[in-house]
């Protein structure tokens, strides 16, 4: 497990001035990778780091001779087009580039005339994928999201009895996936409404969100090789922000007997920035079962894992409807969580997903599901805030949403934040619905 070391220390300040002011989502302390170039031109795709407003082009700051000894190859990875490469190498060699990264923009550092040439404002960036994502599962990691959701579908057995003892998830589908900020087409599918005979083809109304996170894998695992829970989260490279869009009108015709299908693959949005397991180290939280709860079989326990393996991480989601954009208004927040609330954390998931000697491949994308926490307030989708569709939330400026409509956005954000350290967040993952094309 990665402890801490100086690159945390919450005295550390950069010669950027802008990552000092204790709001920025990325002080010193965080360092997160992505993917980017300028925006409306037609440069090469690179590596970048954000610090403060700005972005470190590992592409130039690699040319530029920054790097050195152990930092090298993770540096030259990181300035590739994609992170894969850099992700393959294993947390050791992204930690050794976090730490010449944290000296290179610390205050006083001697290269700082040099870096200065490397930096690009984030305001003129565009970025692509983080990395190239082979496969791509969905978890289903908040019990509270479990229960509110197989209430309204099956409201006499809302929790399955595997629920407790098997982290559960399907293979989705990566193609759909994209950066933020993602525009999409609504969705159109099959629908049953409950009381035809027959289903039709339609563009769905009940169209919604699914606040998760976004676990990126690192190093990946020969077929046939399961990681172990004491090795697992040396297979994760970092973490993003996820909204798993969903058309719950699509989803309860189509996902008996095989699960979720077309309700699920249409679009998915990634934030750009991947902030690394070793940033989130100063906020790593004991996992808990509460009273009456099961203890997870041997294979998803360890003594890391009961005392440290939960990320206390923040997390919120906000609409701004076109009406709302008109009139200048801020965004809405529609619920606020935290990661906390995971019944499974991410070393679970790894153990879990390769116990049977499946291969993980670097860049793959594990979403936790929707991270719902035990109140209404902390529900992270329009399922569970409306109760199926019954009651609307009320925004502040009067409009009604029991599902998106066309023109809204929807912003989530996630931020860490304790005494001691520095308050690091993640940026924003964004998406916009457009309408449906002509049937
Ligand atoms: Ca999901």
């Amino acid at each position: 497990m990665i402890t801490l070391n100086e690159t945390h220390d919450p005295a550390l300040r950069s010669w950027v001035t802008s990552a000092n002011d204790g709001k920025t989502d990325f002080p010193i302390q965080n360092l997160p990778f992505a993917i980017f170039r300028r925006q409306g031109t037609q440069q090469s795709w690179r590596g970048g780091v954000a610090i403060g407003d700005q972005i470190v082009d590992m592409a130039a700051a690699v040319q530029a001779g920054l790097f050195t000894g152990e930092a090298l190859a993770p540096a030259q990875a990181a300035a590739e087009s994609t992170l894969n490469h850099l992700m393959s190498l294993g947390n050791q060699a992204a930690g050794a580039l976090r730490k010449a990264l944290s000296s290179i923009l610390a205050e006083g550092a001697d290269q700082q005339s040099i870096v200065q040439t490397c930096l690009v404002a984030q305001s003129v960036a565009e970025y692509a994928l983080p990395a190239q994502i082979g496969d791509y599962t969905d978890f289903y990691t908040s019990i509270h999201h479990a229960t509110n959701i197989g209430r309204l579908f099956r409201p006499d057995n809302p929790l399955m009895p595997n629920y407790r003892w098997v982290p559960i998830g399907y293979h989705g589908r990566s193609s759909s996936i994209g950066v933020s900020p993602q525009d999409f087409q609504r969705p159109c599918g099959q629908v049953k409404p409950a009381d035809a005979d027959t289903p039709h083809l339609q563009a769905s109304p009940r169209l919604d969100i699914e606040l998760e996170l976004g676990v990126l894998v690192g190093q990946g695992n020969e077929l046939g090789s399961p990681v172990g829970i004491e090795q697992a989260e040396d297979h994760v490279f970092g973490i993003v922000l996820f909204n798993d869009w969903s058309a719950r009108d699509i989803q309860p015709w189509e996902y008996q007997p095989l699960g979720p299908f077309l309700a699920k693959n249409f679009a998915s949005t990634v934030s750009p920035w991947v902030v690394t397991l070793e940033a989130l180290a100063p906020f790593r939280a004991p996992f808990t079962r509460s009273e009456g709860e099961p203890q997870p079989l041997p294979y998803l326990d360890s003594e890391d894992n009961r005392s440290a393996g939960s990320f206390d991480i923040e997390l919120e989601a906000l609409i701004e409807t076109p009406t709302m954009r008109a009139a200048g208004q801020a965004p809405a927040r529609l619920s606020q969580s935290n990661y906390r609330h995971a019944y499974w954390t991410a070393g679970q998931m790894v153990a879990h997903h390769t116990v049977n000697g499946c291969n993980l491949q670097p860049g793959d994308l594990f979403g936790t599901g929707t991270m719902s926490g035990p109140s209404l307030d902390q529900a992270c989708a329009l399922i569970e805030l409306t109760s199926g569709g019954k009651n609307p939330v009320i925004l502040p400026n009067g409009e009604e949403r029991t599902w998106v409509q066309d023109g809204d956005t929807i912003t989530l954000r996630g931020w860490c934040q304790r005494s001691g350290a520095a308050r690091i967040g993640f940026g924003e993952c964004v998406g916009t619905v457009l309408p449906a094309r002509a049937l």
